[in-house]
């Protein structure tokens, strides 16, 4: 693979401008990574694309020059998803940023992909519609990558996650090729190439557009937050409510350590001395949803609940909604780093799996908050850590590695919304077996057979191993 030199520089200048590239190294720092901030590695350049022929003609350059590129949105992703590894262009989708079109009559929306999740809800809502996934991130993330990384949130409990929620894409092929995949009706034969693209985390090419589905507003709401002493009878609750057949919206789950954060932060009237809290969202026909808050509520009382108080109105709701998605962002109070991970086990499994964590909490010596969405049994323990300190950062990550690996041991899975990125990769061979991971392989290089789409992410290759500046796990296959 190449590097950029300044004829390719040269070309790319005529195609995008100069103001949509950056090639200072002082600038180029902003991109040295996401969410995931143990590795990090600046691109050689920054290319920002406005339109799909843009696009389409960057990527016909870098691919004339053998060059690798990484896709980037708004770097919010937490596995390293948009780390340049091996990869001189990093290609960001942030003017790619129009609503192309609404089509309420079919509940469809068309985007271009640097969309910011958010902004596609506020387009419809006036009109009672709303587009499903919505992670907490959606403030900043994009519609791109939400796609790239199969991204949930608190309402997918019910709604299912993006992959239930894109009906067609344009893709860019790695070669500049723009390629049209899935359409817009709901039905399709053939292969689903849609869905082997969602989740792919930019290494089958770049999204230029999305056709999503739109999710009509329901009628109405029912929020609770319940107090537990503790997160064990906070898990019974979480299986007994799926168990009773009652599906809530949402279903999230934040311990101790995470509500103290929040609270310190935010003042928005969270239990301080409870040991969890679950906050547990209805939704649909007015008519039943008091009959089904009154049934969640004894359930969470037969399970030790100590409290249970419904949101008697909007900004009550708001306030409780406020205190969820902005826990991560608590969460930067209570120590100089933090690694997110994301595993899932069997929702019966969630009392279980955290008592692996505290297990893993005492035995590297790191404090382990809990936030996360009980409902999917889609785990997020927040590991906190001090990268100045010596050994810090190894400890965090074996502690990860060990939660992963417990979620697996379970009957789970390495992740639930944020990816494998560069964090999973080595954990990868403990999900799939080495003819899985060929399959899966040779998958990708129907899409991009040069390796040259986001290189060194999801898959393990045999031998790769990149030196950053922090340490790296060997990947066997
Ligand atoms: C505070 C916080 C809360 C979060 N909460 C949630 C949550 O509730 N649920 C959840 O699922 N995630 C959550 N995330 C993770 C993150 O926001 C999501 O993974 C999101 O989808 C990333 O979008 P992005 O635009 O920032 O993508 P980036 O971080 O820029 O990129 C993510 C991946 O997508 C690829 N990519 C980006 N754009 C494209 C494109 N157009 N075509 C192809 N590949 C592309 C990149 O190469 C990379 O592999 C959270 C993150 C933070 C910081």
């Amino acid at each position: 693979m190449n590097a950029i030199d300044p004829t390719l520089l040269e070309e790319l200048r005529a195609i995008l401008g100069s103001e949509a590239i950056v090639s200072r190294a002082t600038e180029l720092k902003v991109y040295e990574c996401d969410g995931w901030t143990v590795e990090k590695s600046s691109p050689d350049v920054l290319l920002m694309p406005s339109t799909t022929a843009q696009l389409s003609a960057v990527m016909a350059a870098l691919s004339r020059r053998n060059v690798a590129f990484v896709p980037r949105g708004a770097g919010t992703g937490l596995s390293g998803g948009c780390l340049p590894l091996n990869a001189p262009a990093m290609i960001c989708t942030s003017k790619m940023n129009r609503i192309l079109g609404i089509d309420y009559d079919n509940r469809r929306v068309e985007v271009e992909s640097g969309v910011v999740n958010l902004h596609v809800t506020n387009a419809v809502k006036a009109r009672g519609y709303f587009y499903a996934p919505d992670p907490s991130s959606q403030v900043a993330c994009t519609i791109g990558g939400n796609i790239a990384e199969n991204s949930g949130g608190p309402h997918t409990l019910k709604n299912g996650v993006t992959t239930n929620h894109v009906l067609a894409l344009e893709l860019v092929l790695p070669d500049g090729e723009i390629v049209e995949l899935g359409g817009p009706t709901e039905e399709r034969c053939g292969y689903d190439l849609v869905g082997a693209v969602v989740g792919a985390e930019g290494t089958t090419g770049i999204v230029a557009r999305a056709t999503l589905r739109l999710t009509r507003e329901p009628e109405n709401h029912r929020t609770l937050l319940a107090s537990f002493p503790d997160v064990d009878t906070a898990t019974r609750a979480v299986s007994m409510i799926i168990a009773s057949g009652i599906l809530p919206g949402a279903l999230e789950m934040m311990d101790q350590l995470i509500i103290r954060a929040v609270e310190d932060a935010f003042h928005v009237g969270l239990p301080a001395d409870a040991g969890a809290v679950l906050i547990i969202e209805l939704d649909g026909l007015e008519a039943g949803l008091s009959a089904s808050a009154d049934a969640v509520a004894q359930m969470t009382q037969s399970c030790g609940a100590t409290s249970v108080k419904l949101a008697s109105d909007e900004a009550e709701r708001a306030l409780l909604w406020k205190a969820r998605k902005r826990a991560f962002g608590a969460v930067g109070r209570l120590a100089p780093n933090y690694a997110t991970q994301d595993g899932v086990v069997p929702r019966t499994c969630l009392p279980q799996i955290l008592r692996v964590i505290t297990a893993v909490s005492r035995r590297y010596d790191l404090r382990i908050g809990n936030v996360f969405h009980a409902g999917d049994g889609n785990l997020h323990p927040v590991i906190l850590y001090d990268e100045r300190e010596p050994g810090q950062v190894q400890r965090a990550i074996d502690a990860g590695r060990d939660i992963l690996k417990a979620c697996i041991e379970m009957g789970g899975s390495l992740t639930g919304e944020h990816g494998i990125g560069v964090e999973k990769i080595g954990e990868m061979p403990l999900l799939f077996s080495p003819d899985d991971l060929r399959v899966m392989t040779e998958l990708r290089h129907v899409f991009d057979p040069m390796n040259r789409s986001n290189p060194g992410k999801v898959i393990p290759e045999a031998g790769a191993c990149v030196e950053v500046s922090t340490p790296r796990r060997q990947v066997p296959i």
